[in-house]
């Protein structure tokens, strides 16, 4: 996902120094990676901590917020993520073979960007709250739960990993106007 446009924690995303990866190129929306539902992860070893380690990598060089493997191409149950909540707590973490277990609260109407529909923003509807559980690439469980924009990350990658683009949860005129705004930008 995009980082929130308004920048509210001011960080930038860039790649902190002794960070390992490689960046990958990032699908553009109309790959069908994007719209193919992700394998659930079954063998955990060196080649996953580096696929997480590129994923990272790559997030940061595109300056998101979260990143699914299928962004990179790569039909794998995993996404990242660096994103602050709207009180400014920043999250930083990797999670396998996530489960939304829980999106419930308000739906909040925000604008919301993906790095495979690059330099594009919509206003999305999303809950207030929402919980992941999955494991991290050494196989231990892990509970991640997000409210505000924190949230709304977690559910924009949980929907890529099932082959979603967020624009697919815009409705009416705000669906029409992405629609125009996406063939327009394409070259
Ligand atoms: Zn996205």
């Amino acid at each position: 996902m995009a980082r929130a446009p308004q920048g509210r924690d001011g960080r930038r995303g860039k790649r902190q120094d002794g960070q390992q990866g490689t960046v990958r190129p990032i699908r553009r929306l109309g790959d069908p990676v994007l719209r193919t539902e992700c394998d659930p992860v079954r063998t955990f070893d060196a080649a996953l901590e580096r696929l997480v380690d590129d994923m990272f990598a790559t997030m940061y060089e595109a300056d998101g917020a979260g990143l699914a493997a299928n962004q990179i191409g790569v039909s794998q149950q995993i996404f990242v993520y660096d994103c602050a909540d709207d009180e400014g707590r920043r999250h930083i973490g990797h999670v396998v073979n996530p489960v939304l277990v829980a999106e419930d609260g308000e739906m909040v109407v925000e604008q919301e960007g993906c790095l495979s529909v690059p330099g594009l923003n919509f206003p999305t509807p999303r809950h207030a709250h929402a919980i992941v559980e999955g494991v991290d690439v050494k196989g231990k469980p892990v509970r991640i739960e997000g409210t505000g924009y924190f949230a709304r990350c977690l559910q924009h990658e949980c929907y890529h990993l099932r082959g979603g683009v967020y624009i697919d949860v815009l409705s009416g005129e705000a669906r029409r106007e992405a629609m125009r705004a996406i063939r327009a930008a394409q070259p």
